[in-house]
């Protein structure tokens, strides 16, 4: 038996490394994944540098490793076999059963064989999923949540949750005054090992991201900073529960131009690579609750977000693809403006966020929700083509957690949990930001020239979706404010959209 990780299961203490420790280990660097899109620098950077030092810290330890830098996954297999005929393949599930198909067959095709084990990055196994979630054609988050904490435990006190609520939603809505100042996030400083891997990834993926119409002419982000062994992504958990996690609850739906990190815990791509577990994670905020170093309503919004929605949004995934990557109930089939790759506009909290994504692969959530998405929502950009760009553009980027995230989350395109669009106008923007006050768009104004653009995206939006989304009750507030436009309003609404329209495909917003 041979032990296959896949570049994004760096996993060694639990899972088939730990339970095979005399095996063989697989490990096949292709160089097709870096080309499906065209993906951030740093993000291919992460993900080699990652596998690298994961090869040289298992050899060290005294594992036997084969490692293929190779054109495809087929050609690493091949290799594979070719040296170890029939062998069998141990390797954690894909995300969906048709991936598992895809890979069962090109593992055979190459010449071996393979079994899958359960994917150890998370909490909440397939069967229990499924018993939870039953027959049911949709999912609820805020029950999922209340279940996996009950199975858990995490939070819990005598079957009630600790503190007596489930949310402290109220307390995770503030933001910060004038003078503050989020503590500097840790910045690994790369080694040579990783130097080398970014050379290499900017000479072989050349004329993707640093290429017009993506990233265009520029190629040269900020110093990659991003945790690539596990021992990295550990003192970065320590940082964060002990510099941030406290400031993470209030502020965590707050937007500051200054702080592009604000309390938040920049663990994602750990997580998603697998350097970290989400129980280690989770019990270490508990740890810091329990030692009264972190107020109750940070820690459990930080719980929150792991053990609810990341687990959520990964099965839900699994059991919605592949009509997930493909749903468009609202018809939206607008063209993705150009300024996501180049950050070219005059909108400030815009032209701010694009230009960190670009800089670091990162953006956090509200900014991901509230900003890209909700222009991409209101605007009606295809969903296919926004899940592409935050796909090609986020170091913490795989299909199975972007996809949910902005095909459902961001722009309500499927229906199967969210229960109704995240659209906002300038007015949220403004009550979670500073963006505005340093804005040339007018934030109180809908109609006409210098009119934030949200604003009459906005309500063109309901306008033109009326027919799907009067009837939720969720939007009748909202509908009562349309309702109380008259026609000539209505019009220089339609009429400012579609000048923002043309302006943002010129070029020009
Ligand atoms: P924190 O804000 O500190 O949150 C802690 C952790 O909770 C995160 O590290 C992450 O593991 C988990 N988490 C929080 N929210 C979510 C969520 N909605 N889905 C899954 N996990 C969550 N997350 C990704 O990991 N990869 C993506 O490609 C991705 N794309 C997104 C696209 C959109 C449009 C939106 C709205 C969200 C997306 N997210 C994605 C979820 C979330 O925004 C990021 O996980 C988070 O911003 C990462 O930064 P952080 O580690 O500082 O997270």
């Amino acid at each position: 038996m041979t032990v296959w990780l896949r570049g994004d299961h760096l996993v060694r203490r639990r899972g088939p490394l730990a339970d095979r420790p005399d095996d063989r280990v697989l490990l096949v660097e292709s160089e097709s994944f870096g080309r499906k899109l065209p993906y951030h620098p740093h993000k291919l950077t992460l993900v080699f540098s990652a596998m690298r030092h994961f090869r040289d810290e298992l050899r060290e330890a005294g594992r036997r490793v084969e490692y293929y830098s190779v054109g495809s996954f087929r050609e690493g297999l091949e290799a594979y076999f070719e040296a170890y005929p029939g062998e069998t393949l141990v390797t954690p599930s894909p995300p969906t059963p048709s991936e598992r198909t895809r890979l069962e067959a090109m593992v055979e095709s190459a010449g071996g064989s393979v079994e899958f084990v359960a994917d150890e990055r998370f909490c909440c196994s397939r069967a229990m999923f499924d018993e939870w979630a039953g027959d049911a054609d949709g999912y609820r988050h805020e029950d999922f949540y209340r279940f996996l904490r009950r199975e858990t435990g995490y939070l819990m006190a005598d079957g009630e949750p600790v503190g007596g609520s489930w949310n402290y939603d109220e307390e995770n809505r503030e933001t910060p005054p004038d003078d503050w100042t989020a503590p500097e996030p840790p910045n690994f400083e790369p080694d040579e090992l990783t130097r080398d891997t970014a050379a290499w990834v900017r000479e072989t993926f050349a004329g993707g991201y640093d290429a017009e119409p993506y990233g265009g002419d520029w190629a040269d982000p900020e110093t990659f900073r991003w945790p690539v062994t596990r021992r990295q992504a550990v003192r970065a958990l320590d940082d964060f529960v002990e510099n941030r996690l406290t400031e993470f609850g209030p502020y965590q739906d707050a937007m500051r131009r200054s702080e592009w990190a604000m309390g938040h815990s920049l663990l994602s791509t750990s997580l998603n690579l697998g350097l970290l577990g989400p129980a280690e994670v989770i019990k270490r905020a508990i740890a810091a609750y329990e030692d009264g170093d972190a107020p109750l309503y940070s820690v459990e919004g930080f719980v929150r977000q792991i053990l609810g929605w990341r687990e959520f949004l990964r099965h839900v995934y699994r059991r919605e693809m592949p009509a997930l990557a493909e749903a468009n109930q609202l018809g939206a089939d607008e063209d993705l403006p150009a300024f996501y790759w180049t950050g070219d506009t005059e909108m400030a909290c815009l032209s701010d966020v694009v230009d960190g994504v670009r800089r670091r692969g990162y953006s956090h959530h509200i900014e991901r929700l509230m900003l890209l998405s909700n222009f991409g929502l209101v605007y009606g950009v295809e969903p296919r083509q926004l899940n592409r760009w935050f796909h090609a553009g986020y170091v913490d980027a795989f299909h199975w957690v972007t996809t949910p995230n902005v095909v459902e989350m961001g722009l309500f395109g499927a229906g199967v949990f969210a229960t109704k669009p995240y659209a906002a106008s300038a007015n949220y923007v403004d009550r979670m930001s500073d963006y505005c006050s340093g804005c040339p768009y007018d934030k109180t104004k809908a109609t006409g020239e210098g009119a934030c653009p949200f604003n009459a995206l906005y309500w063109e939006f309901l306008d033109r979706n009326e027919n799907r989304l009067r009837s939720n009750h969720r939007m009748g507030l909202v509908y009562n404010h349309l309702d109380n436009k008259d026609d000539g309003e209505r019009a220089a609404i339609r009429e400012r959209a579609d000048d923002v329209r043309s302006k943002a495909e010129r070029g020009d917003l």
